[in-house]
Protein backbone atom coordinates (compact mmCIF):
# COMPACT_ATOMS: atom_id res chain seq x y z
CA UNK A 1 0.00 0.00 0.00
CA UNK A 2 0.82 3.36 -0.59
CA UNK A 3 -0.32 5.82 1.80
CA UNK A 4 -0.38 9.89 2.25
CA UNK A 5 -1.44 10.83 6.02
CA UNK A 6 -1.05 14.11 7.89
CA UNK A 7 -1.58 15.12 11.82
CA UNK A 8 -1.64 18.66 13.27
CA UNK A 9 -0.81 18.67 16.97
CA UNK A 10 -2.17 21.16 19.85
CA UNK A 11 -5.70 22.47 18.61
CA UNK A 12 -4.48 26.32 18.02
CA UNK A 13 -7.47 28.24 16.14
CA UNK A 14 -4.87 28.33 12.58
CA UNK A 15 -5.51 24.67 12.52
CA UNK A 16 -8.65 26.00 11.10
CA UNK A 17 -6.08 27.06 8.38
CA UNK A 18 -4.70 23.78 8.06
CA UNK A 19 -8.35 22.10 7.42
CA UNK A 20 -9.24 24.44 4.59
CA UNK A 21 -6.04 23.51 2.75
CA UNK A 22 -6.43 20.12 3.05
CA UNK A 23 -9.57 20.54 1.86
CA UNK A 24 -8.49 22.32 -1.07
CA UNK A 25 -5.46 19.50 -1.24
CA UNK A 26 -7.93 16.83 -0.95
CA UNK A 27 -6.02 15.46 1.55
CA UNK A 28 -7.11 13.93 4.83
CA UNK A 29 -5.20 14.79 8.85
CA UNK A 30 -6.21 13.85 12.40
CA UNK A 31 -6.38 16.96 14.57
CA UNK A 32 -4.41 15.93 17.79
CA UNK A 33 -6.01 18.52 20.63
CA UNK A 34 -5.42 18.81 24.52
CA UNK A 35 -8.14 20.25 26.84
CA UNK A 36 -5.79 22.94 27.97
CA UNK A 37 -2.11 24.27 26.75
CA UNK A 38 -0.35 26.38 29.23
CA UNK A 39 1.99 27.27 26.56
CA UNK A 40 -0.56 28.01 23.79
CA UNK A 41 -4.16 28.98 23.08
CA UNK A 42 -6.50 25.90 22.21
CA UNK A 43 -9.38 26.02 19.95
CA UNK A 44 -12.81 26.18 22.64
CA UNK A 45 -14.99 23.31 22.48
CA UNK A 46 -17.80 24.35 19.90
CA UNK A 47 -14.70 24.64 17.90
CA UNK A 48 -13.40 21.45 18.37
CA UNK A 49 -16.77 19.80 17.80
CA UNK A 50 -17.12 22.02 14.47
CA UNK A 51 -13.40 20.73 13.23
CA UNK A 52 -14.78 17.31 14.14
CA UNK A 53 -17.64 17.18 11.81
CA UNK A 54 -14.88 16.93 8.44
CA UNK A 55 -12.06 16.12 10.50
CA UNK A 56 -10.68 13.10 13.04
CA UNK A 57 -9.76 14.27 16.55
CA UNK A 58 -7.78 12.72 18.54
CA UNK A 59 -6.23 12.91 22.01
CA UNK A 60 -3.65 14.73 23.19
CA UNK A 61 -4.21 14.45 27.07
CA UNK A 62 -5.88 16.83 29.71
CA UNK A 63 -3.16 19.74 30.14
CA UNK A 64 -0.50 19.11 27.28
CA UNK A 65 1.79 17.27 29.82
CA UNK A 66 4.93 15.68 29.15
CA UNK A 67 4.37 11.99 29.85
CA UNK A 68 7.84 10.41 30.51
CA UNK A 69 6.46 9.79 34.06
CA UNK A 70 6.10 6.92 36.07
CA UNK A 71 3.44 8.42 38.18
CA UNK A 72 0.52 6.08 37.42
CA UNK A 73 -2.09 8.30 39.00
CA UNK A 74 -0.76 11.13 36.93
CA UNK A 75 -0.51 9.44 33.68
CA UNK A 76 -4.28 8.18 33.91
CA UNK A 77 -5.19 11.04 34.83
CA UNK A 78 -3.79 12.96 31.77
CA UNK A 79 -4.20 10.23 28.98
CA UNK A 80 -8.07 8.12 30.23
CA UNK A 81 -9.30 11.25 31.58
CA UNK A 82 -8.65 13.19 28.46
CA UNK A 83 -9.91 10.85 26.41
CA UNK A 84 -13.37 10.13 28.30
CA UNK A 85 -13.47 14.55 28.25
CA UNK A 86 -12.54 14.47 24.71
CA UNK A 87 -15.05 11.01 23.70
CA UNK A 88 -18.08 12.84 25.84
CA UNK A 89 -17.22 16.42 23.83
CA UNK A 90 -17.27 14.76 20.24
CA UNK A 91 -20.17 11.95 21.72
CA UNK A 92 -17.82 9.38 19.73
CA UNK A 93 -15.02 7.13 20.95
CA UNK A 94 -11.81 8.52 19.67
CA UNK A 95 -8.99 5.94 18.78
CA UNK A 96 -6.10 7.93 18.34
CA UNK A 97 -3.43 9.70 20.93
CA UNK A 98 -0.47 11.88 20.60
CA UNK A 99 2.36 11.82 23.09
CA UNK A 100 2.34 15.87 23.99
CA UNK A 101 6.26 17.13 22.90
CA UNK A 102 7.20 12.87 22.00
CA UNK A 103 7.82 12.28 25.47
CA UNK A 104 6.42 8.90 26.93
CA UNK A 105 7.24 6.16 29.30
CA UNK A 106 6.51 2.03 29.01
CA UNK A 107 3.98 2.86 31.51
CA UNK A 108 2.23 5.37 29.72
CA UNK A 109 2.17 4.09 26.67
CA UNK A 110 0.59 1.34 28.08
CA UNK A 111 -1.73 3.24 30.05
CA UNK A 112 -2.53 4.93 26.12
CA UNK A 113 -3.92 1.24 25.07
CA UNK A 114 -5.89 0.64 28.10
CA UNK A 115 -7.20 3.99 27.90
CA UNK A 116 -8.48 2.06 24.48
CA UNK A 117 -6.64 4.24 22.36
CA UNK A 118 -5.94 2.33 19.03
CA UNK A 119 -2.88 4.21 17.66
CA UNK A 120 -0.26 6.80 19.17
CA UNK A 121 2.06 8.92 17.36
CA UNK A 122 5.32 10.00 17.95
CA UNK A 123 7.31 12.87 17.07
CA UNK A 124 10.38 10.40 15.24
CA UNK A 125 10.98 11.61 12.00
CA UNK A 126 11.82 9.91 8.43
CA UNK A 127 9.89 6.71 8.78
CA UNK A 128 7.76 5.13 6.19
CA UNK A 129 6.43 2.29 8.42
CA UNK A 130 4.55 1.63 11.52
CA UNK A 131 6.28 -1.27 13.52
CA UNK A 132 4.21 -0.73 16.92
CA UNK A 133 0.65 0.97 16.38
CA UNK A 134 1.14 2.25 19.64
CA UNK A 135 4.93 3.83 18.87
CA UNK A 136 3.50 5.20 15.43
CA UNK A 137 6.62 7.76 14.18
CA UNK A 138 5.86 10.15 11.56
CA UNK A 139 7.83 11.03 7.73
CA UNK A 140 8.27 14.54 8.37
CA UNK A 141 7.30 17.58 10.54
CA UNK A 142 6.39 20.73 8.55
CA UNK A 143 9.10 22.99 10.12
CA UNK A 144 13.05 23.58 9.04
CA UNK A 145 15.00 21.12 11.34
CA UNK A 146 18.85 21.27 11.32
CA UNK A 147 20.36 18.76 9.02
CA UNK A 148 21.57 16.95 12.74
CA UNK A 149 18.03 16.51 13.53
CA UNK A 150 17.18 14.44 10.49
CA UNK A 151 21.09 12.57 10.62
CA UNK A 152 20.19 11.28 14.22
CA UNK A 153 16.76 9.73 13.49
CA UNK A 154 17.12 6.17 12.21
CA UNK A 155 16.48 5.29 8.84
CA UNK A 156 14.91 1.83 8.36
CA UNK A 157 14.30 1.77 4.89
CA UNK A 158 16.39 1.75 2.08
CA UNK A 159 17.90 4.84 0.80
CA UNK A 160 20.48 5.35 2.92
CA UNK A 161 23.28 6.63 0.91
CA UNK A 162 20.59 9.07 -1.38
CA UNK A 163 19.69 10.36 2.03
CA UNK A 164 22.67 11.27 2.83
CA UNK A 165 23.57 12.93 -0.66
CA UNK A 166 20.31 14.35 -0.14
CA UNK A 167 22.01 16.65 3.00
CA UNK A 168 24.86 17.26 0.67
CA UNK A 169 22.68 18.52 -2.13
CA UNK A 170 19.89 20.57 -0.57
CA UNK A 171 19.88 23.66 0.76
CA UNK A 172 17.43 24.81 3.56
CA UNK A 173 15.43 26.29 1.18
CA UNK A 174 14.00 23.54 -0.47
CA UNK A 175 14.38 20.70 2.04
CA UNK A 176 11.02 20.52 2.84
CA UNK A 177 10.15 19.80 -0.81
CA UNK A 178 12.57 17.82 -1.87
CA UNK A 179 12.42 15.19 1.89
CA UNK A 180 8.84 15.24 0.69
CA UNK A 181 9.86 14.25 -3.30
CA UNK A 182 12.35 11.74 -1.58
CA UNK A 183 10.80 9.85 0.74
CA UNK A 184 7.39 9.55 -1.54
CA UNK A 185 9.84 7.96 -4.14
CA UNK A 186 10.89 5.82 -1.88
CA UNK A 187 7.30 4.49 -1.45
CA UNK A 188 6.45 4.18 -4.78
CA UNK A 189 8.98 1.50 -5.11
CA UNK A 190 8.84 0.01 -1.79
CA UNK A 191 5.24 0.69 -0.66
CA UNK A 192 4.77 2.36 3.00
CA UNK A 193 3.10 5.48 4.81
CA UNK A 194 3.62 9.18 3.99
CA UNK A 195 2.96 10.82 7.45
CA UNK A 196 3.35 14.40 7.75
CA UNK A 197 2.44 16.87 10.90
CA UNK A 198 3.28 19.84 12.30
CA UNK A 199 1.63 22.38 14.96
CA UNK A 200 -0.47 25.27 12.97
CA UNK A 201 1.28 27.86 15.83
CA UNK A 202 4.42 26.54 14.68
CA UNK A 203 3.58 27.46 11.28
CA UNK A 204 2.43 30.74 11.74
CA UNK A 205 5.83 31.47 14.04
CA UNK A 206 8.11 30.51 11.17
CA UNK A 207 6.46 32.02 8.45
CA UNK A 208 5.74 28.44 6.95
CA UNK A 209 2.79 28.86 5.48
CA UNK A 210 4.03 28.89 2.16
CA UNK A 211 5.87 25.47 2.49
CA UNK A 212 2.88 23.52 3.68
CA UNK A 213 0.97 24.63 0.70
CA UNK A 214 4.06 23.14 -1.52
CA UNK A 215 4.28 20.04 0.66
CA UNK A 216 0.56 19.29 0.34
CA UNK A 217 0.79 19.85 -3.39
CA UNK A 218 3.17 17.67 -3.95
CA UNK A 219 0.87 14.90 -2.24
CA UNK A 220 -1.93 15.93 -3.65
CA UNK A 221 -0.56 15.19 -7.30
CA UNK A 222 0.42 11.56 -6.16
CA UNK A 223 -3.11 9.70 -7.51
CA UNK A 224 -2.29 6.57 -6.83
CA UNK A 225 -1.60 6.92 -3.06
CA UNK A 226 -4.42 6.59 -0.57
CA UNK A 227 -5.26 9.52 1.50
CA UNK A 228 -6.17 8.75 5.17
CA UNK A 229 -6.86 9.62 8.39
CA UNK A 230 -4.41 8.49 11.09
CA UNK A 231 -7.07 5.88 12.18
CA UNK A 232 -7.34 4.26 8.90
CA UNK A 233 -4.13 2.96 9.36
CA UNK A 234 -5.25 0.75 11.62
ZN1 LIG B 1 1.50 18.97 21.37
Amino acid sequence: MKIITTSWDDGHPLDFKIASLLEYYGLKGTFYIPKSNPENEVMNEDNIIRLGEKFEIGGHTIHHSSLNSSDSDFLKSEIIEGKIWMDNLLSMSTICFCYPKGLYTTLAVNIVKEAGYKYARTVELLQTEVINHHLAPTSLQLYKHSNLVYLINPIRRSGFIGFLNFLKNNRLENKLESLTNLMLDNIEENDGIFHLWGHSWEIENENLWNDLEKVLKICSKRDNFSKMSNSELV
